[in-house]
């Protein structure tokens, strides 16, 4: 049997395009046009690259949006003064910060201060906890990603083992935490591995699923699996490649081409996971605008 390329370009072309019908009939029947707010501090190349992106995929859907670029001094009540203003604003649907942000402005204290109602990146505790506890919220949007494309490629998880390598926040803990719900889609036994774990092979190589979030090149080799398994790599790392015009090339965590052929399904990088955030990001905010999370229920 072939193994299965899972392309994140295909369903995330997908998702984008049921969500611009959605948000027409949106406008069409209750005058309702989804806003996002997009705030940047300083000049990190990659993050502009994001925050120029999801400005672009609001475009593209006829979502409206704000982006404030703000310099990289800006003082921390400044950032909160921003977010303030955006959570009492009636045509913002949802706000992002884009992360890192430079040391002296604490991380936590700006997701804090985003209402969990906008909070469509899905970082702020209450949204985390409504996602361990069951209840609906938004849904951190790479780990959302990774459930629609195995939903997409018909993978199912129910009593399947699931390895996750890395416990970020945005990652490794909320896609655990999405796979082990007694629910559609999910309904794995899941193992959680992080630098604690010494030789971590002996967690990866019983993986049915496997689900690599570590930023570091290529770590995942043939040796790390058994045959057959399911590989979704969500790292992006950038390595330094003379033959590219730009200097350098992405790469995942995992190495494709040993991990590739023992797979029976897998997510390049570039082309896998990466494009699913900004589809689950925007789907989130189009959920938002429509108002089918209800945070006043509770
Ligand atoms: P992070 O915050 O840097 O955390 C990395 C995690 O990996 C930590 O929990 C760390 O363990 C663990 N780890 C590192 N080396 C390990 C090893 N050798 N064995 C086992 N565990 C190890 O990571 P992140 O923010 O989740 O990002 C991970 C990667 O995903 C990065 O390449 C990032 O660029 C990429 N990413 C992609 C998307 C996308 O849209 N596709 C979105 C987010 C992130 P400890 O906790 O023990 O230190």
């Amino acid at each position: 049997m072939s193994m299965i390329l899972i392309d994140g370009k295909i369903v995330s072309n997908s998702i984008l395009s049921r969500i611009k019908e959605e948000t027409k009939s949106l406008k069409a029947n209750r005058r309702i046009v989804p806003g996002l707010a997009l705030l940047l501090v300083g000049d990190n190349p990659a993050s502009k690259v994001y925050v120029n992106s999801k400005k672009k995929a609001c475009e593209e859907l006829g979502f409206y949006s704000v982006v404030e670029h703000l310099p990289n001094d800006i003082s921390e009540s400044k950032v909160l003064e921003y977010i303030d203003k955006w959570n009492n604003d009636d045509r913002i649907h949802g706000i992002l910060v884009q992360l890192p942000l430079p040391k002296h402005i604490n991380e936590l204290k700006v997701t804090l201060k985003i209402l969990p109602s906008k909070d469509v990146d899905g970082f702020h505790p209450e949204n985390f906890g409504r996602l361990v506890i069951g209840l609906p919220g938004f849904r951190p949007c790479t780990p959302a990603g990774i459930v629609e494309l195995l939903k997409y490629y018909n993978i199912d998880t129910s009593g399947k083992h699931v390895v996750v390598v890395g416990r970020s926040n945005i990652v490794g803990k909320p896609i655990a935490n999405l796979l082990y719900q007694k629910a559609p889609y999910a309904n794995a036994i899941v193992t959680i591995c992080h630098t604690g774990g010494g030789d971590i092979r002996k967690y990866t190589q019983q993986a049915d699923i496997l689900i690599v979030a570590i930023g570091r090149p290529k770590f995942i080799t043939s040796d790390f699996i058994k045959e057959g398994v399911v590989v979704i790599d969500v790292g992006i790392n950038r390595v330094e490649d003379p033959k590219s015009s730009k200097g350098y090339k992405l790469v995942g965590d995992v190495d494709f081409d040993s991990v590739a052929p023992k797979s029976y399904a897998i997510t390049p990088v570039p082309g896998g996971v990466g494009p699913m955030t900004i589809a689950m990001l925007m789907y989130n905010t189009f959920l938002s605008a429509s108002g089918e999370i209800d945070y006043s229920s509770l």
